[in-house]
Parts: C-alpha cells; structure tokens; sequence
C-alpha cells in the first residue's frame, strides 16, 4: 500500500511532471491538491510534447484516475482547454474526477492579480497572473464559489453578491474600475458547471477508498519548497502549500496514508519571478546554462518568461529536502552539466561573516546572503543516453553522491533527459 508525494524541492520547475509521468504508470491515482493553472509541468513522451497546467501528470495513461482535490484553484476553463487539446493531439481520453469541494478561480480573480502586478509594478512578485493569490485569499476570507454551488443556481448568486460586494469596493476605489454584477457571471458559470458535471465526485472518499483497498496513489506538488508560504522566501511564494505535508489534507487522506515522500531536486538552480535567489548567475554564464537546460532551455512553461539561473544551491535544497520530509531524492537534468569542465556549487552562505550551512536565512536576512563556491570535476560529456547508474561518469557519479551528502537523502533516480524513458533507477 503506497501513497506517494512527488514534490519540489527547490523553486519549482525541477521536473515533478517528467518523474510524475513516469511513475503514472504504476499508480491507480495522480492526484493534484494545491495550486491552479500557474503550474507548468513539461511532459515529453510518445505522444509529443505537453505543458499542462491544470490536468494531472497522469492523463497519458488511461488506466490511471486523475483527480483534482479540494485543496487546489480550480481554473476549469483551462482544464477544459487542456484536455481537448490532450484528445486532439491523439491522446487516448483521460480519466478525470473533480472535487465539488474545489473551489474555482473565477475571472475576476485573474482581474485581481492583474490589477495588482500592474499596481505594483517594478515591486510586483513576479505572478504568472492566473489569479491565484486573489483566489486563496477570497478562500479563507471565506468568499470562494465550491464546484458544488454550480448546480444550485440561487444559492450560486447569492455566493457571487457576497463576494462582489466585497471586491466591488476594491475594484472601484483602489483600481478605478467599474463593478461588476453577480448576473453578468451567471452564463458562463452556468455554462462551464455542465461541461463539468460529468467529473465532478467526492473524491476525498473516493481516495480514501483507494487508500484503504491498499491501491498506489500518487499525490502531484506544483512548485517548490522555497515558495511555501510558511516556509519559503515570503512574499515570494506561491499561495498554497507546496509541501509533502500538505498533500494529505489537500487530496483528503489521512496524514500517515503517505509513505514515500520524493523530492525533485535539480542538478543546478532556477527561479521564475522576483525574490531572492543567493546563486544567482549573470551574463554569459547565466545564458549558457539558461540555453543548455530544461528540454529547450529555461523559460518558464506558462509565462515563456526566461528562468533566473544559478548553480546548485546546497543550502537551500538541503532546507527544501528536511521540509518536505524527503525519503528519497530524484535528481533531475543531470545531462545539462555535461558541457563543464568543472562544475560549481554553492556549499554555504557566508552572511554578514558567519557562515551558514545547516539551516536557512529569513527572507530579510537572504538579499545579504553570498554563495560559497566550491568546484567539483565536470563529466564534460553527454549522458542522455545512459540507462543504468554504474554506466555513468565517474564524475557525475561524484555529483550524485555530492548532493546525496549535501541533503542527507538518497538519491533513488536520476534524470538524464526531458524524455519519460531518459531516467535512471538506483
Ligand atoms: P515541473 O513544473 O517541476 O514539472 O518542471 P517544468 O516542466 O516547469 O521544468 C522542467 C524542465 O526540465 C522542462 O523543460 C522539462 O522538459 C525538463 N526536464 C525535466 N527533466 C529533465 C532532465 O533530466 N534533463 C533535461 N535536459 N531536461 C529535463
């Protein structure tokens, strides 16, 4: 009986999705339980390439149950888009259940986190303007629409006015815009609630069910760690847990059902948005690295914004791996760091002449933090091809073994390409 998290343990973009379609294959359930369309999980395998936002990893198999649970931001338009455009490009019909305890991201929310970046301007945090920091915060302002009142129409316009009359004065005197009507919403609700209507279930008993028939369940992270908002570098952060810990509770299982706990690490460090980021990289060796990584370099799979870049950060994985309660590593884009000789990483944070090693500054503290570099040899060669760990480098075995020290984890997989099959099992 396994219930497995996959979970970031960086700044996200560390290849969840890959790892989690390749383990799909052995799981009943895939699972996403926080987070909306702000994620962007790159997927190559046979039948092309993909960047889903909304719809689970496990959508390529069609003997997998894909489920989004109530703790995420439903944005059902793009859900809805995602899997068309999955079934026109020759992908078989995936299974599907929504929690009608989900809560959706309406277009005003995306209005809001518009209105807000553009408010802010250069002070902006960075979003990817799919509404999920207005979304969050009208869910525990207790102002959210649950899948669920989609299908009773009055009691879906009287949730609308208590929220519009809350958001209405925000919109008129701190935006200058005009208000919008609880009615103006209706048709397209009304609307999106048919298309809906065939997978929407209580999926929290419909996990817990799996759970208890011992069934492999696997529970999908969005983002990474450091963009926790208790944990990571706040304000900088994402607006819902992005930690193993939360999953439980945003699928609807019990805390002790998870038994496997695996954090993706990336071989070297990269950040989409502001905020501070201490390996940071600039000029050449950035764009080298930024050009070599990911599947087609390092742009952000939603916003196509260019990655911020840096080496690998010891510091910050190590914080990332103990918060998630990491049982096991996979380490991924090995294969990017095959062009140097040798290969730096940053060991510690020297901050205002103290040395920081095992535990991480605050984010008032991390803008003085200075990387410690060390050098480990480069393999300086390619590795896509390699299938099995013994059959790798000496050096990159090095590395391997580095950041297993570096984290006190395990490192079980190794990812050596963007493709399902580029992945190797210790
Ligand atoms: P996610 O949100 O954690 O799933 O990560 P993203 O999909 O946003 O970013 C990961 C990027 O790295 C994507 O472009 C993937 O195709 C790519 N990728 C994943 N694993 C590997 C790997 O081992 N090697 C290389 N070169 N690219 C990888």
């Amino acid at each position: 009986m396994t219930v497995t998290a996959i979970v970031g343990a960086n700044w996200g973009d560390e290849g969840k999705g890959k790892i989690t379609d390749a383990l799909a294959a052995k799981s009943s359930y895939v699972v996403r339980y926080q987070g909306g369309s702000n994620a962007g999980h790159t997927i190559i395998n046979s039948y092309g390439k993909f960047a889903l936002h909304m719809l689970p990893s496990g959508v390529f198999d069609p003997a997998v149950m894909n489920v989004i649970g109530p703790g995420t931001a439903l944005d059902a338009e793009m859900l809805l888009r995602e899997r068309e455009e999955l079934m026109a490009r020759g992908v078989p019909e995936p299974q599907l259940r929504i929690s009608e305890r989900a809560q959706l991201v309406l277009p005003i929310h995306r209005l809001f986190d518009e209105l807000e970046e553009e408010r802010l301007g250069e002070r902006g945090f960075g979003s990817t303007k799919r509404g999920i920091a207005p979304f969050y915060a009208d869910k525990y302002a207790k102002l959210g629409i649950q899948v669920a009142d989609l299908y009773d129409e009055s009691r879906l316009l009287q949730r609308l006015e208590h929220m519009l009359a809350a958001k209405n004065v925000l919109l008129m005197q701190w935006y200058g815009r005009q208000p919008i009507a609880a009615r103006e919403l209706m048709p397209e609700l009304l609307e999106i609630a048919e298309k809906l209507r065939p997978f929407t279930a209580d999926t929290s008993m419909l996990l817990q069910e799996a759970y208890r028939n011992g069934e492999h369940i696997l529970l999908e992270g969005q983002l990474g760690a450091l963009r926790d908002p208790d944990h990571g570098i706040y304000p900088y952060s994402t607006s819902s847990s992005t930690l193993a810990g939360f999953a439980p509770v945003g699928a609807g299982l019990p805390p002790y059902a998870i038994t496997r706990i695996i954090a993706v690490v990336k071989a070297y460090s990269s950040c989409v948005g502001a905020g501070p980021f201490v390996t940071e990289l600039e000029g050449d060796e950035a764009d080298e690295l930024r050009r070599r990584g990911g599947d087609a370099g390092e742009y952000g799979a939603l916003t196509g914004r260019p990655r911020r870049m840096g080496w690998f950060d010891a510091v910050a994985t190590r914080y990332g791996c103990m918060l998630q309660g990491a049982t096991e590593l996979a380490l991924t884009n090995l294969d990017v760091l095959g062009y140097l000789k040798e290969i730096p990483v940053c060991v510690s944070y020297e901050l205002n002449g103290a040395i920081i090693k095992d535990s991480f500054p605050v984010t008032a503290k991390l803008d003085s933090a200075r990387p410690v570099l060390q050098r480990l040899p480069g393999w300086n060669c390619d590795i896509s091809h390699i299938r099995h760990f013994d059959d790798l480098p000496d050096a990159a075995k090095q590395y391997v073994y580095f950041v297993e020290s570096a984290t006190g984890v395990k490192v079980a997989s190794v990812s050596i390409g963007p493709r399902r099959e580029q992945l190797i099992i210790r």
